[in-house]
């Protein structure tokens, strides 16, 4: 089985759209998109209705911290992400808010987790930033894989039967074999708001047969997102955020 797995979308409609293609066109049997849809991004309405139609069609999606934040503030929030969330939720019409807060946290398929921000407290939006911060989860679930997503830079660790945690070296567009003898978690990069450097949207290719992880990258009108941003009123230093990828 071929799973491609999104996250952060962001309310980045180029993104979501890039990503998608390339999606399609690498062919896959399930989609699972780890939450986020909105927040940031000025196209919050466009991207919660594909999302839905994703799910209709089949597809997996947990909440976000800013999917939760629409409806439940979170004061936590920087001042830039709680006035994205502000303008998002004055754009969102109740039937979309409502698919939002009804998301779960978690969702399981076979021997995967999919979570938006840690294992071991899926609603407390830990991010999983290091390895010790992987541990928290290896050492809180049992599933062998584990996807997540919150930090918007990929990254992937693995532990062993010793309990034991490492990370791996990504390179993007490179097949890495999950090897059996290990439990995996996977920090699948943003759709919409990449932050590790590289503006590309990203997203991972999960083949489950030949147990290979590919992250991707895909190239979109970075520009055009950033007009729309600002166009929108949202605070420019999220246009500026998106062209630097950081
Ligand atoms: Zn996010």
């Amino acid at each position: 089985m071929r799973l491609a797995i999104l996250t952060d979308i962001h309310a980045n409609k180029e993104a979501f759209l890039a990503v998608l293609a390339d999606v399609k066109e690498r062919g896959v049997d399930q989609v699972v998109v780890l939450g986020d849809v909105v927040g940031y991004g000025p196209d919050p309405d466009w991207c919660v209705d594909r999302v839905v139609q994703l799910v209709k069609d089949g597809a997996i999606c947990v909440k976000g911290n800013h999917d939760a934040a629409v409806t439940t503030p979170d004061p936590a929030m920087n001042p830039v992400a709680k006035a994205a969330i502000d303008w998002t939720a004055a754009q969102l019409s109740d039937d979309r808010k409502v698919f939002l807060s009804s998301l779960p946290l978690t969702n399981r398929m076979d021997d995967m987790l999919f979570v938006h921000a840690s294992a071991n407290d899926p609603g407390d939006w830990i991010y999983v930033t290091s390895e010790n911060r992987a541990m928290g989860s290896f050492h809180t679930v049992t599933d062998r894989l584990v996807f997540c997503g919150h930090v918007h830079k990929p990254a992937l660790y693995s532990c062993d039967i010793g309990n034991r945690v490492g990370g791996a070296r990504i390179v993007p567009g490179s097949p890495v074999p999950l090897l059996k003898s290990r439990r995996w978690l996977a920090v699948v990069g943003a759709v919409g708001q990449p932050r590790d450097g590289i503006p590309q949207a990203a997203w991972a290719l999960l083949d489950s047969d030949r147990n290979e992880l590919t992250f991707r990258r895909v190239p979109y009108d970075i520009a055009a997102t950033a007009a729309r941003i600002r166009a929108a009123g949202l605070p420019d230093s999220l246009a500026r955020r998106i062209m630097t990828g950081e």
